[in-house]
């Protein structure tokens, strides 16, 4: 019987699962396969609707499930955290002390934010890259009613790169609402020379950054948050104040990869970008977040990685070549305000060109939030 084992319940492990449970169903009916995913939450987070929870316009029930109710019947759930991949011996240590065995293994162990990193944020500092981040901002959100917000982008890669972007219009349009933006200042920060990597959204986004009176600044590396004085002090020598800091954390891989020798400084798994198979070994494949590819830390990317992914195992599993190729697709929509956004894709070869923003596309992207759950699940 062939293992194949899938590390990781977000959206790119439970989509690859899913898809390898329909393309080997009869293998798995026969017990010539067994497909098993081990997630370390018993639920998963819709990440993209943080965004929406700290305006108070979403609900934790709406963007949280069940892994298992996620998850096609075929496959085989373990939730226990995953200690070290032994990638010589195909093994995987659990927490429960137990170990597995693979032929196959996924890592879909995607990426958290480590606020800890730069000394002072935690302290005086939010930020809305996870739960428990997005429940204190909403609250300082609420209460907040007059000052200067700093929404500042603090390291490189991070997840959904637009995010910050669309936080910021969102906080226009929230003041302006509540009829304070007169008394609110919102300054965009970001690291390097243009609001956004790819040229054609950061030029769009500079105008509109300019006609909504957004401030923004570019090449702020912040070093550090000095808490009493309410100041990010940056590697360029500037000291920006700020009443309220949102920050886009830094980010890391999973601590299983870097415990296993497996990922490069920050816990990324160095990863074929055609073929998804992690560097040096034939039998990993990585999906999602948790590779090193210089594509978006998406969940569209995730989704197409997947696809990738599963036909490949299910093709070596069949004894075929694995054909499959990523070539670098990914999707994203840009919400600029409470009733407009744009949308953008890309590859490898093809950079963004955004269209221009309107109410039609805000409304697929509700749409799709709320769709979202079948997608998970492999339905649509
Ligand atoms: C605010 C916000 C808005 C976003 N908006 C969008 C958007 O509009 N569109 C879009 O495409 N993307 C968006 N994203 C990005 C998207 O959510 C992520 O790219 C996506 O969730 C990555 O999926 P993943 O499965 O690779 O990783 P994750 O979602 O991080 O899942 C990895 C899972 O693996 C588990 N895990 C880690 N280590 C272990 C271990 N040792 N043992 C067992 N389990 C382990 C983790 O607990 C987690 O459940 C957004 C993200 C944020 C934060």
């Amino acid at each position: 019987m062939k293992s194949i084992v899938i590390v990781g319940g977000g959206v790119a492990g439970t989509i690859t699962a899913n898809y390898l449970a329909m393309r080997l169903k009869d293998e798995i009916r026969s017990g010539d396969v067994k497909v098993t995913l081990i997630s370390d939450r018993e639920k998963q987070l819709y990440e993209p609707g943080l965004l929406y929870l700290i305006f108070n316009r979403f609900e934790e029930e709406d963007i949280l499930r069940d892994v298992k109710y996620l998850l096609d019947p075929q496959v085989e759930l373990k939730i226990v955290r995953a200690t070290r991949i032994d990638a010589e011996s195909s093994k995987i240590d659990l927490e429960d002390g137990s170990k597995v065995e693979y032929d196959y293994l996924v890592i879909a162990t995607g990426s958290r934010v480590v606020p800890e990193d730069v000394p002072g944020l935690v302290e005086s500092g939010h930020w809305f890259y996870n739960l428990e981040g997005a429940r204190r901002l909403r609250e300082g959100l609420a209460k907040f009613r007059k000052g200067k917000i700093l929404v500042s982008v603090m390291g490189i890669p991070h997840k959904c790169p637009v995010a910050p972007i669309e936080v910021t219009f969102l906080l226009h349009d929230f003041y302006k609402i509540h009829g304070v933006r007169k008394n609110v200042e919102i300054l965009y920060t970001y690291p390097i020379n243009k609001v956004f990597t790819m040229n054609n959204v950061s030029e769009l986004v500079e105008e509109m950054f300019r006609e909504r009176n957004i401030g923004y600044k570019t090449f702020f590396n912040p070093l550090e948050v000095d808490a009493e004085r309410r100041v990010v002090v940056t590697l360029e020598g500037e000291e920006e104040p700020f009443d309220l800091l949102i920050a886009i954390p830094p980010h890391k891989g999973s601590q299983v990869i870097i415990d296993s020798g497996l990922g490069d400084r920050d816990g990324w798994v160095p990863t074929d970008r055609y073929t998804l198979k992690a560097e040096g070994y034939d039998n990993i494949y990585v999906v999602g977040d948790a590779t090193n590819l210089p594509v978006s830390k998406a969940g569209s990317v995730a989704h197409f990685e997947a696809e990738v992914v599963a036909e490949n195992i299910a093709a070596e599993v069949k004894g075929l070549p694995p054909t499959a190729r990523y070539f670098g697709k990914a999707m994203c929509f840009i919400e600029t305000g409470f009733d407009q956004a744009t949308y953008i894709w890309f590859d490898y070869e093809t950079p963004p060109k955004p269209v221009k923003p309107n109410k039609f596309i805000h409304w697929m992207k509700i749409a799709y939030n709320r769709m979202y759950w079948l997608t998970a699940r492999g339905i649509l």
